[in-house]
């Protein structure tokens, strides 16, 4: 058994290897300023450019359409802001969901205080934002609609598609959070019908700090850095170049094995998921089973509190999740979990394990056996078990 089980890719992943080797020469070697008028920075420019080609390839997007930032929170607060300042003229509602990522949450939270309005949709007890709650919701004054494809939390997929092609007929501009699903679930900004999408690198197997915003041809967000003249004069600031030329493998990579990763991941996850709700009294699975991201298992162990189990995994080598990374060591119960209708106690006794490709069926089968004996044990003592 490795000393170590990697149980959180939900939270960040591994650079992938190839994607490691082909950030490497743009340390030492290829330093130049990709903005440079020189031949040395034209190199480091055609990395930016061949990464533009990947990430767009992988969501069916013109390289034109791709903008790199230093991830998906900024594509996120760029995408949201960007829309309120341009569009305030026309209107001051949005609507977004009550899952969505801090990210998009804390930015419609201090658009609030400049004067927008925000709607945030309720989701089913299976974790789905519902696009008949979306058309009620819509007004006169509505200019922006955010809702993330996939949760990082429970890992549903929403119906991008159907409140694409709402938005779109509605006139009203549409952004996803695909942070969790691009390089995980086949994306196409077309067939989804999205104006904005946002992804990150370290979410597939790329570095951290590096992401983009996918801004469809013809809308031109005003920039949220102000700086230089890269990225078309949207986003100023040097070019990230490794980091950049990294995601872009990672991009590809994610793109060729796609469907391979996907079907190992859910078979994992499956067989994870029965084990732990056969073997362990009392679990539960959070979120839907069906539209669920290939890697995402979160669970309820009622009268175990998610802390204590957290602490005795990693003590086994093991490393989950209570609820995002974002939310864990904040007392507040996961909002995402409290919007299925799980109460505080309910909330702080789950627990989200999310798999990749790296994963083996052994390490599932330790982590399940770990995982049982550790909430016998927790029970035993616990003051409501
Ligand atoms: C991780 C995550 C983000 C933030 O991305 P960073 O690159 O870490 O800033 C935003 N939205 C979702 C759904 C995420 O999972």
């Amino acid at each position: 058994m490795k000393e170590l089980i990697y149980l959180d890719n939900g939270a960040t992943t591994a650079v992938e290897a190839e994607a490691f080797e082909a950030m490497k020469p743009y340390f030492l070697e290829r330093y130049g300023n990709s903005f440079g008028g020189y031949r040395f920075g034209a190199e480091a420019g055609r990395a930016v450019e061949q990464a533009r080609e990947q990430i767009a390839a992988l969501l069916g997007a013109g390289p034109k359409e791709i903008f790199f930032t230093s991830g998906g929170s900024e594509s996120d607060n760029w995408a949201l802001k960007g829309v309120a300042r341009q569009f305030r003229s026309k209107g001051r509602h949005i609507i977004t969901t009550q899952i969505e990522h801090p990210a998009v949450l804390n930015t419609c939270r201090s658009l609030e205080r400049e004067g927008f309005e925000i709607t945030r949709l309720p989701v089913s007890k299976d974790g789905f934002a519902e696009l008949s709650a979306l058309q009620k919701a819509v007004c006169e004054d509505t200019i922006l609609i955010s809702v993330m494809a996939a949760n990082n939390e429970v890992g549903t997929i929403q119906p991008i598609a159907e409140m694409g092609a709402f938005a779109r007929e509605q006139g009203i501009l549409f952004h996803t959070d695909a942070v969790q699903a691009a390089g995980h679930i086949p994306i196409d900004v077309k067939a989804w019908n999205v104006d904005l999408l946002s992804g990150s690198g370290h979410k597939f197997g790329g570095p951290k700090g590096v992401g983009f915003l996918y801004m469809k041809r013809g809308i031109e967000l005003e920039p949220l850095v102000h700086g230089g003249g890269q990225e078309r004069g949207l986003r100023g600031g040097t070019h990230n170049v490794p980091a950049i030329a990294g995601m872009g493998k990672a991009a590809e990579l994610s793109r060729i094995n796609m469907e391979k990763r996907a079907l190992y991941e859910a078979e994992l996850r499956d067989y994870f998921i029965n084990r732990v709700l056969e073997e362990i009294p009392g679990a539960r699975l959070n979120g839907s089973l069906k539209k669920r991201l290939p890697g995402n298992c979160n669970f309820m162990f009622p009268g175990v509190s998610s802390e204590s189990l957290l602490i005795m995994l990693d003590r086994k080598g093991i490393c989950a999740s209570a609820g995002s990374a974002c939310a864990s060591g904040a007392i507040e119960p996961s909002h995402v979990l409290t919007a299925l209708g799980l109460d505080k106690e309910q909330a702080q006794s789950s627990l989200r394990f999310t798999l990749s490709h790296r994963n083996t069926k052994e390490e599932l089968d330790f982590t399940a056996e770990q995982l049982k004996t550790i909430v016998e044990d927790l029970r035993r003592f616990s003051p409501y078990g």
